[in-house]
């Protein structure tokens, strides 16, 4: 039987990368409105300290870290400043990016391809790895990371992100497979054309318009709209779903 229950999030932890910026901040506060204490990772402070702010006033605890997700040693470090504060991590959400648009590979340099493989794809490895052990020791644990359309398309303007995010939805298969028997469930989502910081000149230029003619909800969507969706993936109402990729995109991706 289905009760709202089974979304309620309360006693879990979970850690958001990029939880200061536009999709991510709409995650961690869905996270701590469906009751799980929620810790963001970003690398400028004021941001982190503005959502902070957010996600206390709704009433459970948080806490906010100052880690780049590239600097790979430090990692360990902070996933262990989570437990400490917060307990140990039920709900890894694998959100901080950046986007480069470089023009194509004629003329992407090999500085910037390494760039972004390492901020979208290498990142959500590494915290994988390091989170996914205290999961498989403890038997729980709910991954989900943030793809994109590009992890289906092609790109002609942005063909490091497009790999690294097909290499997202790749990852997330073969830690669905490896990471069952743990009884941990990763999944992915695939955001369509979202309104944040990252699309804002897109939004604004010609583009914009094109994209919401492209678009069957006839709009750009929401950060807020990635509340519902990470919610479910991380709540016991998806224990049978692993290894999905969840597109999150006005109906952009089947038109
Ligand atoms: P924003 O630019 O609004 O937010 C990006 C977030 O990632 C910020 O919180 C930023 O924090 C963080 N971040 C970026 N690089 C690092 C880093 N090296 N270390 C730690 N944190 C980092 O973008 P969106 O909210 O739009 O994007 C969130 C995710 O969604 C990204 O993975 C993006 O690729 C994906 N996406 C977005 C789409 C859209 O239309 N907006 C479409 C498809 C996918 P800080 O600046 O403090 O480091």
């Amino acid at each position: 039987m289905v009760s709202t229950e089974q979304f309620d999030l309360s006693g879990k932890v979970a850690l958001v990368t990029g939880g200061n910026g536009g999709i991510g901040r709409g995650i961690a506060l869905g996270l701590a409105g469906a009751g799980a204490a929620v810790a963001i990772m970003g690398r400028n402070e004021d941001k982190n300290q503005s959502v902070l702010a957010e996600l206390e006033a709704i009433g459970g605890t948080a806490m906010a870290l100052v880690v780049d997700v590239t600097a790979r040693d430090t990692l360990p470090d902070a996933v262990q400043a989570v437990a400490n504060e917060l307990g140990d991590i039920d709900i890894l959400v694998n959100n901080a990016g950046r986007a480069h648009i470089s023009g194509g590979i004629l003329k992407e340099t090999p500085e910037d391809w390494d760039a972004i493989i390492d901020n979208q794809l290498n990142s959500v490895f590494m915290l994988s790895k390091i989170v996914a052990e205290s999961m498989a020791a403890r038997n729980f644990g709910k991954i989900i990371n943030i793809g994109s359309m590009y992890s289906i398309f092609g790109s002609s303007l942005v063909p490091s992100y497009s790999a690294a995010k097909g290499g997202v939805i790749q990852l997330t298969k073969s830690m669905a497979v490896e990471l069952a028997e743990y009884n941990i469930q990763v999944n992915a989502i695939l955001p369509g054309w979202i309104s944040t910081d990252m699309t804002t000149d897109i939004e604004a230029s010609e583009m914009g318009d094109v994209i919401v003619a492209r678009t069957p909800a006839a709009r750009w969507g929401r950060a807020d709209e990635f509340a519902g969706p990470v919610v479910f993936l991380a709540s016991s109402a998806s224990d049978f779903i692993t290894g999905a990729s969840l597109r999150v995109d006005g109906g952009y991706s089947i038109a």
